[in-house]
């Protein structure tokens, strides 16, 4: 299949990338690289010794869209390209806004002019908001409590008007829960700008000395321990997930919302614990006040996504730390 990855260059994309090269697909990725280096397209070619063709673009630059559109026989999209920081989302909404939800409809817009109708989307488990009724269902109620979520809940909404409106469209909404690790040659990874936001790239950097401690936001809540619950799963398990979803568009389904995890809830305190093991390091850390925004609990119930899209996640939590972690070490100044 040839299809489109837009932000290819980024943290999902890129392993996502590998794997579908894997499987013979041919990619042609456009990323303006603001979240993100060429050396990751690199990397994608050493990994699978294939070509990818590479478009140093926006997905709101409609002229170059249009010419990327009539150059390739594109079948599908898989669309990664957007902007993902919670409270940047808090500090500049509009910039938010603009690029992925106006970036999303250009894109759409695109599709439709070329007849590309089969889209995976990158939506998010936050689309379940302040919900704290686990394990997550597809079918509950949405809602979103800051603009990068309000921002994943309208592509989400739009892609079903879309559907409604045609339905020689087929889309997949991938909720993804928290995607961690790397790949296991230590070549592709997260590269986050700055003091990291999420937790596991926040480890890491403790591990190998560029931060001094962890700070634990809260550990009151109502869980096993205290702190935070989450649902992490490998990057290269959701990986995996959005061949099958590609798989699930060619055989027609409509405009399907899958959770993409593992099932399975992990305290801060747990994934502290997996990672001393994992690193055989130790990370010193403080307990400070609740993150404002944090729920307690979040994971998914899979079953959807492991009944219908036959996808099951196989990575455990000490196999997600030893990869973030040997990309951690062998890539210490970033890309
Ligand atoms: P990332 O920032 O590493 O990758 C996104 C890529 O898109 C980057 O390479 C960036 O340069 C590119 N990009 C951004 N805006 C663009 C534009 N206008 N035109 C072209 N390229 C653009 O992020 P990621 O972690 O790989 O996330 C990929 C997608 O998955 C995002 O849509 C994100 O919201 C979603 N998601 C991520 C997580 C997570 O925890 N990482 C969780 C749920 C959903
Ligand atoms: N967390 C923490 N310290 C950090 C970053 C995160 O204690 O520096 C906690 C956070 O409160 C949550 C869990 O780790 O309970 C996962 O946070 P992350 O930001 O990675 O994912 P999200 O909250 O978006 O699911």
């Amino acid at each position: 299949m040839k299809i489109l990855i837009t932000g290819g260059a980024g943290y999902i994309g890129s392993h996502t990338c590998v794997e579908l090269l894997n499987k013979n697909n041919e990619l042609i990725i456009v990323d303006n690289l603001s979240n993100s280096k060429y050396e990751a397209i690199k990397r994608i070619k050493q990994i699978s010794g294939k070509e990818v063709k590479f478009y140093h673009t926006d997905i709101l630059n409609e002229i170059e869209m249009d010419i990327i559109f009539q150059e390739n026989n594109i079948e599908a999209v898989i669309h990664f390209a957007g902007s993902k920081a919670v409270g940047e989302s808090c500090q500049i909404p509009l910039e938010y806004y603009k690029n992925n939800v106006t970036g999303s409809i250009k894109l759409f817009q695109m599709m439709q002019k070329h007849n590309v109708k089969k889209l995976v989307f990158s939506s998010s488990a936050t689309v379940y908001g302040l919900n704290d009724n686990v394990p997550f269902k597809e079918e509950f109620p949405l809602s979103a409590t800051n603009p990068y979520g309000r921002t994943k809940l309208m592509i989400e909404e739009i892609l079903r008007d879309l559907y409604s409106s045609d339905n020689f469209w087929q889309i997949s909404l991938l909720r993804y829960f928290n995607p961690v690790g790397a790949h296991p040659s230590g070549l592709l990874g997260e590269d986050p700008q700055g003091i990291p936001n999420n937790l596991m790239p926040f480890i890491s950097q403790v591990a190998v000395g560029k931060l001094e401690k962890l700070r634990i936001f809260g550990n009151d809540y109502p869980t096993k321990d205290g702190t935070g619950v989450r649902d992490y799963i490998h990057v290269v398990d959701l990986a995996k997930g959005h061949l099958k979803a590609l798989e699930k568009l060619r055989e027609g389904h409509g405009c399907q919302p899958y959770n993409l995890g593992s099932g399975e809830g992990n305290s801060v305190l747990e994934v502290i614990q997996a990672f001393e093991e994992a690193s055989n390091k130790k990370i010193p850390y403080e307990i400070v006040e609740r993150r404002a925004g944090d729920i307690a609990t979040s994971f998914a119930d899979p079953s959807k996504a492991n009944s219908k899209l036959e996808w099951k996640t196989k990575k455990t939590l000490l196999e997600m730390c030893a990869d973030s972690w040997n990309w951690q070490r062998k890539n210490p100044k970033r890309y």
